[in-house]
């Protein structure tokens, strides 16, 4: 089924892109959590964490190479950054495209709250 990130890809909404090649695309969020918030995201639909196969190594490993690119780029390498991919209900996915976020620009804190 696809998503709101499917339409992104296919140029039929708009989104602020900051990286795209042939097998990945990177956007700024539209609800930032910090100065810096950007989705690394595959062209390929999958829809969670769970869903990654062998097939799709070289695509995961381009988000990862792509994510340093964007840290150096909006100077947040040296200060540091969170990547995070949440998956399913009680990772907090909302939306089921697999996406990994890139957070920096300010101190972020723990990396989980304390609730719960
Ligand atoms: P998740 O909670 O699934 O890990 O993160 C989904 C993220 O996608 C959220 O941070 C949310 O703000 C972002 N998002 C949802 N819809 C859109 C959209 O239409 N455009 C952009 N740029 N970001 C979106």
């Amino acid at each position: 089924m696809s998503t709101i990130f499917a339409k992104i890809i296919a140029k039929e909404i708009p989104a602020d892109i900051v990286y795209e090649d042939d097998l990945v695309l990177a956007f700024r969020d539209i609800a930032p959590q910090a100065p810096v918030h950007i989705l690394v995201i595959p062209k390929k639909e999958i829809p969670t964490a769970n869903d990654v196969t062998e097939a799709d190594e070289l695509t995961l490993g381009r988000m990862f190479t792509v994510a340093a690119k964007i840290a150096k780029e909006n100077n947040i390498d040296e200060s540091g950054y969170r990547l995070m991919v949440n998956c399913n209900e009680d990772g907090g996915q909302e939306v089921f495209h697999l996406h990994m976020h890139i957070l920096g620009g300010r101190k972020l804190g723990p990396m989980l709250s304390k609730q719960g």
